[in-house]
Parts: structure tokens; C-alpha cells; sequence
């Protein structure tokens, strides 16, 4: 059970307790405020919060969205009353030494020994971190990343002026090496980007079997994990995913994890993580206003971002001492959503009436109503997406585009009458998923028929 107003008391006092041991001071009238007004707006601020999905519930099964864990709350409602900055270690010690803490517990979840890393604002600034640096030590080549990869990278790429090359998928939507290797033939890249956990499908890129290109071809590897880096977790003994790419990512020279996608906490907490300490050398640069009183490498000078909140690295400490990065631990989170969505792909397979898409890799389900032609899938699945968000019995699922090619070849039957079509999607990033699959399924089944 989670007592999270306790906490949050606790907090309050604590906070209250240090502030109360520095001089007394007179408020200054600005900071009042008129009880009925707030009263009036806050009432308004929580009516128009009703207006959201609800992420929360097992019955929303659609994107990758869920509220942060109690203890995240706890931890970051805290931290923020004292408002720490980890740009600096004058702006936030006791968080700044938190981060890298918590930055040390990923670290060792994926393997890496000696290391170097940061908690960015999320997914998107931490892989632009990583491109940055392969920019650097891979100065005038390129970087390759395969087509299903998230959209960020060849935005990134765009904005650091490095070519970007998007590389062919196989029939799973995992990076198809031989097409990779003739890209690398003609010498041009210097950085492959494998993703583990795709996030349409969650698919994993075989990481295990690109180690060799680096050898053969001299390039740097990074991991994308933003969505897929804490299945790590279920890669060890008794392995509930493929354990082979998870394994490899510690021979990887950089990867990036999300903490706010499936490490329990609230947005803006994303993670960047180098292998080789030394990629520091390309972030030096002076600061004349923000590092006095410690000879220690600051958390901002190996940061593409300057203002970073204290709070956001408090959140992920706490939540790490609490339910620690082990199989036990988060593990039994991801562990749940993974078995649901096996379980839900059993069902989809002997569905009469529901195809399911692809063999999920991780906790991403995606399916469609049976049916000829292209165009069919697509009118069923639109009907069905918008249908079952009304009540009385309401279940919230997400939508995912596929081209003509992906369909036909997981599923030849189909007739391509045009070339896309939507298809149902379903994130299962919550434990109690695994109690509601059967029920989503029979009312999915129900709504598709
Ligand atoms: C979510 C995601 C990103 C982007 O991360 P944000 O935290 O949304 O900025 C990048 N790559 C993958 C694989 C993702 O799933």
C-alpha cells in the first residue's frame, strides 16, 4: 500500500524544519495571495483535469503513458519545495551527488563499469547528447539508424549537420544488418544507432550480432533504450525477452534510457550514459558565473542543457533505493506488462475475429480486425479506436500506421488496395495490465466482430 498525502506531509515538514532553522525573515506582501481566488482558480485547474484520458487505469491501454509512481511523487514534491538546480553543485549537492547515484544504478543495470552520464529533460535531448558526441569523435561521417527508429534521430541529425541514413528493416522491424553492412562498405558512417524497443512496436535491433561491425568497420554504437532500457531487467537468469541484445549493450559506447517512460517517473527524466569517461573532453567549455566552490567535474559541464532540476534527480534516487533496479525490484513491474502482452498474443492468435500484427518483443501489442483488403483494416480499425473509448465500458487504445510492405509481408493474405493502413496498438506499461488482458480482449473482439 502507498501512503502517498503521508508523505508528501513528511515532506512538507521536513522542508518546513530546515527553513525554520536559518533567521527569521518578514514575507513580503507580494507572495500573498487572495484565498478565494486561488480557491476559484484551483477549483477550475482540477475541473479541466478531468479533461484526460485515463492513463492510470489498466483499461487504458493505448500510448506510452502512465502516472509516475507514488514514491517519484514523494521524492520530486520534495526536492522541488527547495527547488534545486544540478546544472552546478553550488545550484543542488545533495541532488547533484543523487544523480549521479542514480546515474550509477543505470549504469550498472546495463552493464557499463566506468562510465559517464546525466539525467537530461528526456529521450530526445539525451540522444541528441549521444549523436553529439559521436559527432565529435567521428568527425565528417554519418549516422545510421534503422527506418522504424523514433523520428528524433534524423531530426538530431538534421539540427548537428551530420548525414543521416536511414537503414531497412527486416520482417520483425529490427535493423537489417546486411543492409547496414552495405551501407558501411561505403564508408561514410561513423555512428549505428540500434534501438532497443522500437517505439511502434517495441522491437529490438540485434545488437549482439552488430558488435562485430564495430570491429570490423570502426564505428561507434549507440543504443537508443529510451522506451526498451529497464527490460534489461528481464534479460537475466529465467530470461522473459531475448537476452542476447540486452547483454550486449555494456560493449555499446553509449545508451539512453528513459526513467519517464518505464522507470516510474514523472516527465522530464531522461538519461544519457557514455562507456568511455573521456567523451567529457567535448563538452569543456568556461563558465564565468557558475562553478566556485568545488574542483569536482560539474554536472553541468557535461551537459548540453544548463538549468536542470534537482527534483527530477531526488525523484529517481528515492524511487531506486525503494524499488531497486533488480529482477525483484522494477523488474516485477516490466515483468507483469511483458506477460500480458504474451498472454494477449495468445489470444489474438486464436481470435476469430482480431489478427494480431507482430509477435511482440517486449509489452507492445499490436493487432487488427480481421479483414481482406487494406482499406477494411483500416475503416475497422478507425471505427474500433473511436468506438471503444464510449461508455458505459470504455477501453482506450492508440493507433499505429503501417505501410503496405509491412502488412503484406507478416500477412500475405491481405490485399494491398492502397498503401497504409492504421492498426490497433496497445502500450501495457502497467502491472495490473496483466489482470485486465482478457476483459480488453473480449471487448476489443466484441466492438470488432
Ligand atoms: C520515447 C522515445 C524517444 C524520445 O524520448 P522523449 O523522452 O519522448 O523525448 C526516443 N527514442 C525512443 C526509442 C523512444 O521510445
Amino acid at each position: 500500500m502507498t501512503d502517498l498525502a503521508g508523505w508528501l506531509g513528511q515532506g512538507l515538514d521536513a522542508v518546513h524544519r530546515w527553513q525554520r532553522g536559518f533567521a527569521d525573515y518578514p514575507e513580503h506582501p507580494a507572495q500573498r495571495v487572495d484565498p478565494d481566488r486561488f480557491q476559484a482558480a484551483f477549483t477550475e485547474l482540477t475541473e479541466r483535469l478531468t479533461d484526460n484520458y485515463p492513463y492510470f487505469h489498466p483499461d487504458y491501454a493505448g500510448q506510452m503513458l502512465k502516472p509516475p509512481h507514488p514514491v517519484a511523487v514523494a521524492g520530486y514534491l520534495t526536492a522541488m519545495l527547495v527547488n534545486p538546480n544540478n546544472h552546478a553543485l553550488d545550484g543542488g549537492p545533495a541532488t547533484a551527488r543523487m544523480e549521479v547515484e542514480a546515474i550509477a544504478a543505470l549504469a550498472g543495470m546495463v552493464g557499463f563499469g566506468e562510465h559517464l552520464g546525466h539525467l537530461t529533460g528526456g529521450g530526445t535531448v539525451a540522444n541528441l547528447e549521444a549523436l553529439f558526441v559521436a559527432r565529435e569523435s567521428h568527425p565528417g561521417l554519418g549516422v545510421a539508424f534503422s527506418a522504424q527508429a523514433h523520428y528524433t534521430h534524423a531530426r538530431m541529425c538534421h539540427l548537428l549537420g551530420v548525414p543521416a541514413h536511414p537503414v531497412a528493416v527486416d520482417a520483425a522491424g529490427r535493423m537489417d544488418l546486411d543492409a547496414l553492412t552495405d551501407l558501411l562498405d561505403t564508408g561514410t558512417v561513423g555512428t549505428v544507432v540500434l534501438t532497443a524497443g522500437t517505439t511502434g512496436l517495441g522491437a529490438v535491433d540485434p545488437i549482439h550480432d552488430a558488435l562485430a561491425l564495430r570491429e570490423r568497420y570502426g564505428v561507434r554504437l549507440h543504443v537508443d533504450a529510451a522506451y526498451g532500457g529497464f527490460f534489461t531487467l528481464l534479460a537475466g537468469d529465467d530470461p522473459l525477452v531475448d537476452p542476447r541484445p540486452w547483454r550486449a549493450i555494456a560493449h555499446c559506447d553509449s545508451v539512453v534510457i528513459d526513467p519517464h517512460k518505464h522507470g516510474l517517473q514523472p516527465y522530464g527524466c531522461g538519461a544519457v550514459l557514455f562507456a568511455d569517461p573521456t567523451v567529457e573532453r567535448f563538452y569543456r567549455h568556461d563558465s564565468p558565473y557558475t562553478y566556485f566552490t568545488d574542483g569536482d567535474l560539474h554536472l553541468g559541464e557535461i551537459s548540453l542543457e544548463c538549468s536542470r532540476p534537482g527534483a527530477v534527480a531526488a525523484a529517481l534516487w528515492l524511487t531506486l533505493q525503494v524499488i531497486p533496479p533488480t529482477r525483484e525490484g522494477l523488474g516485477e513491474f516490466l515483468a507483469a506488462g511483458r506477460r500480458a502482452a504474451l498472454t494477449w498474443a495468445d489470444l489474438l492468435e486464436k481470435s476469430p475475429v482480431l489478427d494480431l500484427h507482430q509477435t511482440p518483443e517486449l509489452d507492445i501489442v499490436t493487432y487488427f480486425p480481421r479483414r481482406d483488403t487494406l482499406s477494411a483494416v483500416d475503416a475497422a480499425t478507425a471505427r474500433v479506436f473511436t468506438e471503444s473509448m464510449r461508455a458505459p465500458d470504455p477501453v482506450f487504445l492508440s493507433v499505429l500506421t503501417a505501410t503496405a510492405a509491412d502488412l503484406t509481408r507478416r500477412h500475405p493474405a491481405l490485399v494491398a488496395d492502397r498503401d497504409r493502413a492504421r492498426l490497433l496498438r496497445s502500450v501495457l506499461m502497467k502491472p495490473e495490465s496483466l489482470s485486465r488482458v482478457e476483459r480488453l480482449h473480449q471487448r476489443i473482439e466484441d466492438l470488432a466482430a
